[in-house]
């Protein structure tokens, strides 16, 4: 019980947190409670709140939090929309980030590549020459060599450069970018595979279609792995190599597939994702809706047996 207790006490520090469910947040009894007695928090609310009361965090801002970083989400919505990280907050979700590189096996001196934005937190968790207050990204905790790229299609050059001239193990890639990459390196590089070892796909909320997936597999001759980010609930996992299924961890999040209604599903179940988040102190996210559909699954993957799995 104590991280509930823990995490809504935090979180009735957030104006908007506490007027959806300040009166119920002393008296959860378990996860299931929880998940019955919060309410989900969406992102059309998110962005109600940020127009009706021009706050750029949508007053999710906790006053007891000690904001030091702020970052525009990448949403595509009619108004921009911010988070704020403690020294805290980006240690926590760093270390996401470094147990997703671990996943896929990345380790000391091991070039990592990254072809995304600067405020991506593929990018800016990786190391701490990126980020002010960020003490250790994961290339940092894991002796990785980061190299980056910046996130847009036009650069899809310098990226097959990249790979051309430093080899690095994985190039981490924005999702928009991946088939300018692809012509681009078909044209320099033929096939990619005496080049790095795997791609991983990303976008914020939203995942490559399996056949997608799989069509670039083949075209490309190497694995194209995803990893899942959901920013406004500072969430990640990491697409397994081994049972496919995306990896996250019990102690960073909980992780419920829900209705929009925001109904409980079975396991298996497809579902919207909802994120709650334990480290997130300064713009906590509770029960936050994402519009992703996933389903939450069983442990039990040698990889990380305790690890919670998602289908996405
Ligand atoms: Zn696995």
């Amino acid at each position: 019980m104590r991280p509930f207790k823990q995490l809504l006490r935090y979180a009735l520090g957030s104006p908007l947190l506490k007027k959806k469910f300040g009166g119920l947040a002393t008296d959860i009894a378990g996860f299931k409670d929880f998940s019955v007695k919060i309410p989900l928090t969406t992102l059309e609310e998110l962005v109600a709140e940020k127009m009706s009361s021009g706050d750029p965090y949508a007053s999710r801002l906790c006053e007891n939090g000690a904001a030091l970083v702020t970052l525009q989400l990448e949403y595509d919505t009619e108004t921009r929309l911010y988070i704020a990280l403690s020294r805290q907050d980006l240690k926590r979700y760093a270390e996401a980030l470094r147990r997703c590189w671990s996943l896929l096996g990345l380790g000391k001196g091991d070039g990592v590549a990254i072809f995304d934005y600067g405020t991506s937190p593929v990018s800016y968790l990786a190391s701490s020459a990126f980020t002010p207050y960020l003490s250790q990204g994961a290339a940092d905790a894991l002796g990785c060599l980061p190299i980056c790229n910046d996130g847009v299609a036009n650069m899809s050059q310098r990226a097959v450069e990249i790979l051309k001239f430093m080899r690095p193990q994985a190039l981490f890639i924005r999702s928009d970018c991946l088939e300018p990459f692809s012509i681009e390196s078909e044209r320099q590089l033929g096939r990619l595979s005496g080049y790095t070892r795997a791609l991983v796909v990303t976008e914020n909320e939203g995942c490559l279609p399996k056949a997608e997936q799989d069509a670039y597999e083949k075209r490309l001759g190497l694995p194209v792995y995803r990893l899942l980010r959901i920013d406004a609930g500072m969430f990640l996992a990491m697409e397994c190599p081994e049972c496919r299924l995306f990896h996250s961890w019990k102690d960073l999040y909980y992780v419920e597939s829900v209705t929009r209604a925001g109904d409980d599903v079975d396991e298996g179940g497809q579902n919207y994702l909802a994120i709650t988040n334990w480290f997130a102190r300064v713009c906590p996210a509770v029960r936050y809706l994402s519009q992703v559909k996933g389903s939450v699954y069983s442990a039990g993957c040698r990889r990380g047996p305790a690890d919670i799995r998602i289908a996405a």
